[in-house]
């Protein structure tokens, strides 16, 4: 099968002309240049992405010298590989290497191979493929393991039996896939899985992390979640998680509303946890800033249900409950909440409340002869709440609220 036309159509000008002088230049010093993983599959899915991955067999970094890439290059001498950084496009470029796992769970030994080993130590043999960037067999398929034909019948399969406890992070590659293309797992990898399952104890947290967010920032994530959870491969990776209806409904209502993050997906899954499975959550994964304040907030907002649940609250206590805490804690508890009060205050939070402030400041009160300290700080709380309950509108009222409040000597 060759793909010549189909890569050239796919890409701009610029890069097909960047990939296929590589392929010319490798060619020039005795090495063959390869298209090779996710761009090769999501091209004979008729899904082209611009995310492309060159293998040489042969030293890539001593091919970079020759490639005369211009632009924001990145070079990583560790690793032997190098990166080019276009508008909207990416392409990386590597050499042809062997794995093999000292232990389960470990980073792999890393030698130079060929294409062949290259393509053997990749997870899935859907993404095991490569097309020949060379000028003898320009866009010709390379397929030792069956992929184009697994992307026909929509499978998913690992390409030896040691492939989950080598690398347990691949259960979750292979739900991920599953679920963004609507294929199953084959038979053998499915059993494979729940053999193996239980190597996912080998995985560090950063990995197990770095998977589960990638996950949640598929289009669907709930899908690949709840074949997890079928797998029995949640729990292991934190106490409390699980992917059941509700979530499915949640998620996808909170695409409906435009919220959809991998903090407000975290925060809903940290929602039904208990309080120190949530601490779990965040010991173990080691989540950054905002992903981990996600978390902790959902936790400490379902400790103020109850006062959001009131029958009578001002809007100013509908503030003071809710500001402070990150949008997509309070998104995600707008969403979860079983209360109608509670989500209704969520919500009125969200689109108005948060924005609202007084117009007056600490300057203008000292112009009207308020002294800097507690009492300024007091005037200042009380404008706002006043503002937020919607006592004055705009800074006239403002004003003369705080005339009426410096004349009797207090906020009341
Ligand atoms: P996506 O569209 O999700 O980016 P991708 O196929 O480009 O899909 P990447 O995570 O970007 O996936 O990885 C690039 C390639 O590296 C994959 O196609 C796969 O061949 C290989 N790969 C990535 N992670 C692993 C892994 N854990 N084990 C084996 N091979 C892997
Ligand atoms: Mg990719």
């Amino acid at each position: 099968m060759n793909l010549a036309q189909e890569v050239k159509k796919a890409l701009p000008d610029a890069l097909w002309g960047l990939v296929r002088g590589g392929g010319e230049a490798a060619w020039r010093k005795g090495l063959k240049l390869y298209l090779v993983g996710g761009a090769v599959r999501d091209l004979l899915l008729g899904r082209p992405s611009l995310d492309l991955d060159l293998v040489v067999e042969g030293d890539a970094l001593a091919l970079l010298a020759d490639l005369g890439w211009q632009g924001r290059i990145l070079r990583f001498p560790a690793f032997g590989t190098a990166k080019l950084l276009g508008e909207g496009w990416r392409l990386d470029l590597a050499s042809a290497r062997k794995e093999s796992y000292p232990r389960p769970g470990a980073l792999p030994r890393v030698a130079p191979g060929s294409l062949q080993d290259d393509l053997f130590r990749r997870d899935f043999a859907v993404n095991a493929l490569a097309v020949d960037l060379s000028p003898s067999g320009l866009g010709t398929l390379v397929d030792p393991f069956g992929g184009r034909e697994d992307l026909e019948k929509g499978l998913i399969r690992v390409l030896h039996e040691g492939s989950f406890r080598d690398d347990a992070t691949r259960i979750f590659r292979a739900v991920k896939y599953a679920a963004r293309f609507h294929f199953h797992l084959e038979a053998r990898t499915r059993r494979l899985i729940l053999r193996d399952r239980r190597y996912l104890e080998t995985i560090s947290g950063e990995r197990l992390r770095r998977e589960l967010v990638l996950t949640l920032e598929e289009e669907t994530p709930e899908k690949a979640l709840a074949l997890a959870d079928g797998l029995g491969v949640l729990e292991g990776v934190s106490p409390g998680l699980k992917a059941d209806v509700w979530l499915t409904r949640k998620f996808s209502t909170a695409r409906r509303r435009g919220w959809a993050s991998p903090e407000v997906y975290l925060a809903l899954i940290a929602y039904r946890m208990a309080a120190e499975d949530g601490e779990k959550l965040l010991s173990h994964l080691h989540f950054p800033r905002a992903q981990a304040r996600a978390v902790e907030d959902i936790q400490a907002l379902k400790a103020h249900e109850p006062a959001l649940a009131q029958p009578r609250l001002a809007r100013h206590e509908v503030y003071c409950l809710l500001e402070g805490y990150s949008v997509a804690a309070v998104q995600a508890l707008a969403l979860a909440s079983a209360e109608a009060s509670v989500r209704r205050r969520a919500h009125l939070f969200l689109e108005k409340l948060r924005y609202v402030k007084c117009s007056l400041g600490g300057e203008d009160l000292m112009g009207m002869g308020v002294k800097a300290g507690p009492k300024m700080g007091e005037y200042l709380r009380r404008l706002q709440e006043a503002r937020l309950d919607g006592l004055v509108q705009d800074r006239a009222g403002e004003l003369a609220l705080a005339l009426r409040w410096l004349t009797s000597g207090s906020a009341r």
